[in-house]
C-alpha cells in the first residue's frame, strides 16, 4: 500500500524533495555520521541520532530494503588527547563511552545500524585513498609534514553549502590541519596529520608519508564507500556536520572515485535547552544519563526528540519533557483500554477506519518526515476509536485489529509498549537476559548461570519461544 505513495525527502544539496530510489534498484545505502567516543553524547547528538531512526524506520515501513552504516570516530583530536591526558591507551580511553554510546541507543529504542564500523580499523584504505590522490594530483605535502586535500584542484567544492565564491578564494591560499573548525570560510583540509610526539604520545600508524594518523573527514568518505560503496543513496547528519565536514567528505570521495558519492543528502537542525545553547557553563547541559536519573524514560526522550521535524531548530525544555510524558501516558492508557475489549460485538467499518488512518500516516511520512502530521494522525484515530469505546460500539475482533495497527506504525515511532507482560518487566531484568544471551553465545556458563539465577531471585523466570527467550513473572 505505502509502495504507491513516493517517499520524498528535503535534499540540502539541491535544496529540493527528492523521491527516494535506490540507485542499485534494491538496496537503499544509508550512512549516517556517528559519535566520537570521547565523552557521553548528549541531547543534541542524540537529536539526530533519534531523527536518523526514524528516517530509517520510515523507509522500512514504505518496505525499502535499507543497509545502515554508523560510523564511530576513536581516533581523532579529541580522542588523542583524552587519552594522553589521562595516560591510557586510545582503546583503554574510549571504551567506557563507546559501550555508553550503545547503551543509549538502547535505551532510546534506536534499531541497531548494520555495520558500525571504527576508523581505526580502516587504516589501510584510508592511506591507500591518500596515495591515490596524492598520485591524481589532488593532495600534496606541506611544509609540516601533513597531506593536505587542495580545494581549488576541485572545481564543484562548495556545492553541497552553497559556499560564496569569494570565500573559497580566499581559502585557496590557507590550510588547516585540525579535525573540526567552525570558520565559514573554505580552507585546504588535512588528509594525514604528521606525527608530534608532544601532542600524539604513542598513538599514530606507520605510511609512505610518514608517522601520523589520517584526518577525520577522510574517515567518513573511506567507511562510507569501502562498505556500501562509491555511491551511496542516503547520507545524514546534523546541520553543523554539513561544512565543512561533509563538503570536505566530497571533494575527497569523487576525486577519488571520479563518482557522484551521494545522491541525497539530509541534515537536522541545531537543539538548543531553554532558548539557548547548550552549554556546561549555562548549566543547560544534558546527556541522556542526566536525564534519566531525573526520572524519565529512554520513550520519553524519544517522544520529545522525535516530535519537532528535523529540519526545525528544537527548543528542549523541561516542561516539553513533561508534556511528552503526559502524551505518552495517553498513548499507553489508549493500549490498556483497548487491550480491555473482550465482548463479541465488532465495528462493521474498522478496516476502513484504519486503513485510511494508515493511508494518511503514510502520506505525511513520505512527505520529508512530517512527523507532526503523522502524530496528529495517531491521535485523531485515538480519539475516534475512544469516543466508539463509549458507545460499546467495538469487541475482541476490533481490539486484534487495533493492535496490529499500532504496532505497525510503532515500527516507525519506536515509543509504545504494547505487550503488557513486557511493559512490566524491569529495565534490570530485560538487561540481565540480554546479558545471559551474549554469554551464552560466548559459551561463558558460569556467567550465564549467575544471570539466569539473578533473575529468578528476583522473581522473573526465563521462558523459550521461537523468537528467543523471555522472560515473565515467576
Ligand atoms: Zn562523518
Amino acid at each position: 500500500m505505502q509502495n504507491d505513495i513516493p517517499f520524498k525527502l528535503f535534499n540540502t544539496e539541491t535544496k529540493q524533495k527528492e523521491v527516494v530510489f535506490p540507485i542499485d534498484g534494491k538496496t537503499l545505502r544509508f550512512y549516517a555520521c556517528g559519535p566520537t567516543v570521547y565523552n557521553y553524547a548528549h541531547i543534541g547528538n542524540f537529536r539526530t541520532y533519534v531523527f536518523e531512526d526514524l528516517l530509517r524506520r520510515s523507509l522500512e515501513f514504505f518496505d525499502f530494503q535499507v543497509k545502515m552504516v554508523m560510523n564511530i570516530t576513536d581516533v581523532d583530536d579529541k580522542t588523542i588527547k583524552g587519552a594522553k591526558e589521562n595516560n591510557l591507551s586510545l582503546e583503554e580511553y574510549i571504551k567506557p563511552y563507546f559501550d555508553a554510546f550503545f547503551e543509549d541507543l538502547k535505551t532510546l529504542h534506536i534499531k541497531p545500524a548494520d555495520v558500525y564500523p571504527k576508523a581505526t580499523d580502516y587504516i589501510q584504505e584510508m592511506i591507500d585513498i591518500i596515495l591515490d590522490l596524492l598520485n591524481k594530483g589532488y593532495a600534496y605535502t606541506g611544509t609540516d609534514g601533513c597531506v593536505y586535500f587542495s580545494i581549488k584542484q576541485f572545481s564543484n567544492y562548495g556545492r553541497l553549502s552553497h559556499l560564496k565564491l569569494q570565500e573559497l578564494k580566499k581559502g585557496a591560499s590557507q590550510r588547516v590541519n585540525v579535525d573540526e573548525y567552525e570558520k565559514e570560510e573554505a580552507s585546504d583540509f588535512v588528509l594525514w596529520k604528521a606525527y608530534d610526539e608532544k601532542r600524539d604520545g604513542k598513538i599514530y600508524w606507520d605510511s609512505p608519508f610518514g608517522k601520523g594518523r589520517p584526518g577525520w573527514h577522510l574517515e567518513c568518505s573511506t567507511m562510507a564507500m569501502k562498505i556500501l560503496g562509491k555511491s551511496i543513496d542516503i547520507h545524514a547528519g546534523g546541520i553543523d556536520n554539513m561544512f565543512p565536514h561533509h563538503e570536505n567528505e566530497i571533494a575527497q570521495s569523487e576525486c577519488y572515485s571520479g563518482r557522484q558519492f551521494v545522491k541525497i543528502w539530509v541534515h537536522s537542525a541545531h537543539l538548543v535547552v531553554e532558548d539557548k545553547k547548550m552549554s556546561k557553563s549555562l548549566g543547560n547541559f544534558y546527556t541522556l544519563r542526566d536525564l534519566l536519573d531525573k526520572g524519565y524514560s529512554g520513550r520519553q526522550v524519544r517522544y520529545l526528540l522525535m516530535q519537532a521535524h528535523y529540519r526545525t531548530p528544537l527548543n528542549f525544555t523541561m516542561q516539553g519533557l513533561e508534556s511528552a510524558k503526559l502524551s505518552l501516558d495517553r498513548l499507553q492508557s489508549f493500549i490498556e483500554r483497548i487491550n480491555g475489549l473482550d465482548s463479541d460485538t465488532s465495528f462493521p467499518s474498522m478496516d476502513k477506519t484504519i486503513e485510511d488512518a494508515k493511508i494518511s500516516f503514510s502520506r505525511f511520512l513520505a512527505d520529508d518526515l512530517n512527523i507532526s502530521g503523522a502524530l496528529s494522525v495517531v491521535f485523531d484515530f485515538i480519539r475516534n476509536i475512544h469516543s466508539l469505546c463509549d458507545n460499546n460500539a467495538l469487541g475482541k475482533q476490533d481490539k486484534k485489529k487495533i493492535i496490529e495497527f499500532l504496532q505497525s506504525i510503532n515500527s516507525v515511532l519506536g515509543v509504545l509498549e504494547l505487550n503488557k507482560e513486557e511493559a512490566e518487566i524491569p529495565l534490570e531484568i530485560k538487561e540481565a537476559l540480554d546479558k545471559r544471551e551474549e554469554a551464552r553465545k560466548n559459551k561463558n556458563w558460569p556467567l550465564a548461570d549467575e544471570l539466569r539465577d539473578f533473575i529468578l531471585s528476583k522473581g522473573y523466570k526465563i521462558e523459550d519461544s521461537p523468537k528467543g527467550p523471555y522472560v515473565k513473572k515467576a
